[in-house]
Order: structure tokens, then C-alpha cells, then sequence
């Protein structure tokens, strides 16, 4: 079994510390935080064996200097950005399998948010660390990649199992439910989702993780090619990476 412990992090990240209690191997799944992943480590009795990154952006490594000092844990991160990647002891690209203990990891490269960014899917787990290529209801910013790069990145996961627990690094849900409400308002499943979502918050608990199922019904950016997100954007009939990217920017501008 793979146990996933999710705690905030910086203003909106999450961090995620899993365990495959077979061996009891730890891993960090991107390090926003150094002194609070410690923090968190030290509550559980874990330490660290591993951290796999999925970006480089600083909220995902700034923590991999100090834990790598701290525990001299494997750090395992994207090929086309281990320039960037502090520490980095380990380069995988699509295709590649991380094991974490007996718990085995594929690596899809995913571009778009950054040009190298991947994702780990534990397919036998039924679980999926994202990053920011895909959010509840929402997906990363284009800082890199192009609409075409991200579309096909976020088609390659929406076609994952329905039942997928999506992990995915910010808590921006409730933000993306209000945008994806503008593009998607007659979705009843949306509407409801967004209700939760605004209930969630107001007590403070987490609206991460999520399911391939719930983004499937509910998220604008997996919806691209939906007859009628289509028509309320005005593209009906229109290429589905060019409704995105008009998807994108609405939101980039909402
Ligand atoms: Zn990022
Ligand atoms: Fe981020």
C-alpha cells in the first residue's frame, strides 16, 4: 500500500510525503517547503528517503538543498530541466518507472506549464502526483509550452482510469470553479462541485486530491472538445487545442 500524507505549504502548495509501508520507503514529492516537510517527517517518525520532483520552479525545489543535507535522500527529477533541479542525483524522462519501495511509479513527460515538466503515476495505486500540469477544475499556466503542448499533455492524462486520485501541488480550486462556472455554466455536476468546493473552504479543509472522473465532468481545460463549452466560447466546430488555448487565455485574464 501507498500511503499519501498532504499538509499546506508556502501560501497555497501542498506538500506530500508518501510511504510504501511494504519497505518503508519515503519519498517527498516536490520540496516547496524544506523546513515544514522536516517538520511534518519528524511528526510521522519518517525520514526521507527519496524526493522526486516534478518542475523547477522554486515552490517544487526549494526545499531539495536542505533535505538533501539533512538525509541525504535520492533525488530524482526531469531530464530536460536537471540543470535547474538542485542536487539532482537522478534524471527520468517519459517511459521511465521510479520505484519507491515496492510501489512503482511511470514517468509521462508533460509539457506545457515548463518544457520539461513530468508527472508520476502509481498506476497499481491508483494515484498520480501532478504538479501544475493539471489542478481541480483547472491546469498550469503556460509559462513554457505552447496550447498544442498542453492540451496533448492533459488529454494523455484525462485518458487515465476515472477512479485516478489526482495529487495535484496548489490549492487553487475554488479560483478555477468560479472561472470554470463562466465557461461551463450549464454543467450541473460543475455546479454542484463548485457548492462543495465554496463549503470546503469556508471550514478550511483541502479540495485536493481529486479524480480524473470529477475533471472529466468538471474541468474546462479537459472539456476543450465538449460541444458545449465549445459553443459558450464561441468556437464551436473549432479545433480542440484552439479552444484551450481561447480557454486559457480567458482564464489567464479572469
Ligand atoms: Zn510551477
Ligand atoms: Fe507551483
Amino acid at each position: 500500500m501507498l500511503q499519501v500524507h498532504q499538509f499546506p505549504c508556502l501560501s497555497d502548495n501542498y506538500g506530500f510525503l508518501i510511504r510504501d509501508d511494504a519497505t518503508g520507503t519515503v519519498a517527498c514529492i516536490d520540496t516547496p517547503d524544506g523546513d515544514a516537510i522536516v517538520r511534518q517527517l519528524d511528526d510521522l517518525g519518517w525520514p526521507s528517503h527519496m524526493i522526486l520532483n516534478t518542475h523547477w520552479h522554486p515552490d517544487h525545489v526549494g526545499g531539495n538543498a536542505m533535505l538533501k543535507k539533512r538525509y541525504d535522500c535520492e533525488i530524482v527529477g526531469p531530464v530536460h530541466e536537471a540543470a535547474r533541479i538542485p542536487n539532482i542525483d537522478r534524471t527520468v524522462d517519459e517511459g521511465d518507472v521510479v520505484a519507491v519501495g515496492e510501489c512503482q511509479a511511470q514517468v509521462l513527460h508533460t509539457p506545457g506549464h515548463t518544457l520539461g515538466h513530468i508527472v508520476y503515476h502509481f498506476a497499481a495505486a491508483q494515484k498520480a502526483f501532478v504538479g501544475d500540469t493539471l489542478f481541480a477544475m483547472g491546469c498550469g499556466r503556460l509559462f513554457e509550452g505552447s496550447p498544442q503542448q498542453m492540451w496533448a499533455s492533459l488529454s494523455r492524462l484525462r485518458d487515465w482510469p476515472e477512479e485516478t486520485v489526482i495529487y495535484c501541488a496548489h490549492e487553487y480550486t475554488q479560483a478555477n470553479a468560479r472561472f470554470a462556472l463562466s465557461v461551463d455554466a450549464g454543467n450541473a455536476e460543475l455546479q454542484a462541485r463548485a457548492q462543495w468546493v465554496d463549503a470546503r473552504r469556508a471550514s478550511g479543509e483541502f479540495t485536493v486530491p481529486t479524480t480524473i472522473a470529477l475533471e472529466r465532468a468538471t474541468n474546462p481545460f479537459l472539456r476543450a472538445d465538449d460541444a458545449g463549452v465549445q459553443a459558450a466560447i464561441g468556437m464551436s466546430g473549432a479545433p480542440f487545442h484552439e479552444a484551450f488555448a481561447e480557454i486559457r487565455r480567458r482564464k489567464d485574464q479572469f
